[in-house]
């Protein structure tokens, strides 16, 4: 069964419909990249997925569950944010461990949880310190180790690693790469505008144009039978 399941999604601002009847199926332990010009809706998408903004019209199903109402921390999602989104004045532990302190765990699995994250990040040397000291790599570490111990069913990145530098996103999408597998079933949607980034990390790409979907297929799929220019344009050829 589908993990996710868009019917017909719409989104307005005002009277500016910037998604404009999406309908996609994302299978459960799916690495689903969304690719497109800047401004094309992969945020607003990301979203209304994730339940930050409300849908205008359509349906959005977990599991065969309408879950267009619900808010984000009842559909088992957790997003990274290019941004980081880190208080600033919690250690990094602690800002690990805001989540799963809303979620009511003891004092006990928290700590496990944070510590097996952190692990598995290699940042566990820093898990006392704020995140003013560390480096941009190690912030965006620390953002998907807070998604990490939530135990999301669902991970959502929005453009994660558009702030680090070359050395660094490659580091950083290689373990991205290996959280999905480490993570065994959990379904991964990831935004990017990085035509490598998406070829290296899709189970299947998803290219948007203007709210709407142009195509979707494997990495392959798209490369050798786009089926637009536009498709051909973003996926097919050499940056
Ligand atoms: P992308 O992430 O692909 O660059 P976005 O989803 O951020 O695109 O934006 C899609 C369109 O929706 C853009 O035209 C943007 O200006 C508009 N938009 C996004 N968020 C809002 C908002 N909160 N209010 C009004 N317009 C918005
Ligand atoms: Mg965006």
């Amino acid at each position: 069964m589908a993990e996710l399941q868009l019917k017909d999604i719409r989104k307005s601002f005002g009277t500016v419909e910037v998604i404009k009847g999406v309908n996609l199926e994302i299978h459960s332990g799916e690495f689903m990249v969304f690719v497109g010009p800047s401004g094309c809706g992969k945020s607003t998408l990301l979203r209304l997925i994730a339940g930050l903004e409300d849908i205008t019209s359509g349906t959005l199903s977990f599991d065969g569950q309408v879950v267009n109402g619900l808010t984000p921390s009842k559909r088992g999602i957790a997003m990274v944010f290019q941004s980081y989104a880190l208080y600033p004045h919690m250690t990094v532990y602690d800002n690990m461990a805001f989540g799963m302190q809303l979620a009511k765990g003891s004092k006990e699995q928290i700590r496990k949880r944070v510590e097996a994250a952190a692990e598995m990040l290699q940042i566990t040397p820093y898990l006392d310190r704020l995140p003013k000291q560390l480096s941009g790599g190690q912030r965006q570490r620390v953002a998907i180790g807070r998604a990490i111990v939530r135990d999301p069913k669902v991970f959502l990145f929005d453009e994660p690693l558009s702030n680090l530098d070359a050395a660094l996103r490659v580091a950083t999408r290689l373990e991205i790469a290996k959280l999905h597998h480490d993570m065994g079933k959990t379904t991964m949607i990831y935004v990017t505008h990085d035509q490598v980034e998406a070829m290296t990390l899709a189970d299947r790409i998803c290219v948007l144009r203007d709210g709407i979907i142009e195509q979707v297929g494997t990495p392959l799929e798209l490369y050798e039978r786009p089926q637009s220019l536009f498709v051909a344009g973003f996926i097919g050829s050499p940056k």
